[in-house]
């Protein structure tokens, strides 16, 4: 029904946020200001029964502590406790290919650090599937699957969108989780750095014979890194990197011959391997938006930034964004300041523009130091490893930092 009051200064809005991208970061920032009571109109170009089969996504995700707290805050924890995996040790080595465990360079134990494992992998499916349920369960949120946004606009007093049918929905704020290739962040005017790194991750869960022991193995090989990241029962999360023509030609041949190339890659110390489900290819690049906010419009997750899988901190990342996101507006909001002005705004910018741009920086570097097998770059690489892996000091410093337990955390990543 037409709502006559729409479209003059005072009449009441559509939501309180209108959050363009419903993947991963969008969805989480939804079910964030549902607790503080804020309405949210979540927009989502693809349908749900697309974003909710099993094969949509093969990535697996090295959810850092402090994000799994951030889950459980947003009551999604219950859903996926059981089929999430502990991230005890990582072990970081410098190699060739066939030889995987000659190089050992780093070895990282949660131990060391009294909060518990570093973090857990999760499966996109299930983390997807869980969002999307808990969206359906929360009255302040409105989910519109299905439908683009083509415009958007905003004043001193109010946020606009346009969708592909015409409609337009009105907010106080436009928060965009729109990706890698955001149009909310160009719509605001705002500009981005990147560039593509000519790798290509290849992506699928292997099944072994051998138990991984809660151990995630990172290992720098000449083409771009390799990761194996343990999964619940015998089962790992592949991310290989691989120069982009290379990667296609892998990703093409017949799963055994898949299996062959990746063999001498991975070495045998989990025996036998074979493939447990889909296979999946990422093109790799870096993105960061030159401001996180303009006007009555924030960006978070990859819209704000898409780095490096190679620490696995992209979605860590965005969901810091979130929870420091919905600590700055919602403190705003009890103070009874206008949660989405310039001044509200500039706060969360200044909290996450840096962090982020120095973790893109840093994957960023470590891929290029890395994805090569020039040997003084190679030996430089190795002793740094190695003093890094001898002071205690430094090496727990690493743990919190994988385990996200660095710098001012936000009331929704703390424990
Ligand atoms: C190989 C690989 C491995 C990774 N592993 C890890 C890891 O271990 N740990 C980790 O922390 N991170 C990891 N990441 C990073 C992580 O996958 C991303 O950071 C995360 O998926 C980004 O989620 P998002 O919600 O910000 O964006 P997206 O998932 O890209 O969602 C954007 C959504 O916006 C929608 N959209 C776009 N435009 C419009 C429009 N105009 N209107 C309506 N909807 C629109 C799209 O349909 C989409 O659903 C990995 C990345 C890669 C490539």
């Amino acid at each position: 029904m037409d709502n006559p009051a729409r479209g003059r200064i005072f009449s009441p809005m559509d939501s309180d946020l209108i959050i363009i991208g419903g993947g991963l970061n969008g969805p989480a920032l939804a079910l964030a200001a549902a607790q503080a009571g804020l309405r949210s109109i979540v927009i989502d170009a693809l349908p749900v029964r697309t974003r909710e089969a099993g094969t949509f996504d093969g990535r697996s995700y090295a959810l850092a502590l402090s994000s799994q707290r951030m889950l459980d805050a947003l009551g999604l924890w219950t859903a996926l406790q059981d089929n999430a995996q502990p991230m005890r040790e990582i072990k970081v080595s410098d190699g060739r290919v066939g030889e995987a465990e000659v190089f050992l360079g780093l070895h990282f134990d949660s131990a060391e650090i009294e909060e518990g494992p570093m973090g857990f992998m999760v499966e996109d499916r299930y983390l997807r599937r869980a969002l999307l349920a808990a969206m359906a369960d929360a009255p302040m949120i409105t989910h519109r699957a299905g439908e683009t946004v083509i415009a958007q606009e905003t004043d001193a007093a109010r946020a606009t969108v346009t969708l592909a049918s015409g409609e337009s929905l009105t907010a106080r704020l436009i928060v965009g989780a729109d990706g890698r290739s955001s149009g909310t962040c160009a719509r605001a005017g705002i500009k981005r750095t990147g560039w593509q790194y000519g790798q290509t991750a290849l992506v699928c869960a292997i099944a072994h014979d051998l138990p991984h022991g809660g151990v995630a193995h990172q290992l720098f090989l000449p083409a771009g890194p390799l990761a194996i990241l343990p999964l619940t029962g015998n089962r790992s999360s592949i991310v290989w990197s691989e120069r982009d023509a290379q990667a296609r030609a892998i990703n093409a041949l017949p799963e055994a011959q898949y299996l062959d190339v990746l063999r001498p890659r991975f070495g045998d110390f989990l025996g036998e391997i074979r493939l447990a489900g889909g296979r999946y290819t990422y093109p790799l690049g870096l993105t960061l938006a030159n401001a996180f906010v303009a006007g009555r419009v924030a960006l978070v997750g990859d819209a704000a930034h898409g780095m490096h899988p190679i620490a696995g901190q992209g979605l860590n990342a965005g969901l810091r964004d979130v929870a420091a996101l919905a600590h700055v507006i919602t403190h705003a909001q009890r103070r009874g300041e206008d949660f989405a002005s310039p001044q509200v705004l500039s706060r969360y910018q200044s909290w996450r523009r840096w962090d982020t741009a120095s973790l893109a920086a840093a994957t960023d570097i470590f891929n290029r130091l890395f994805s090569n097998d020039n040997p003084v770059l190679r030996l430089g690489r190795d002793i740094g490893m190695a003093l890094v892996g001898s002071a205690p000091s430094l090496r727990r410093g690493f743990i919190r930092e994988a385990a996200g337990l660095t710098g001012e955390l936000p009331d929704l990543m703390k424990a």
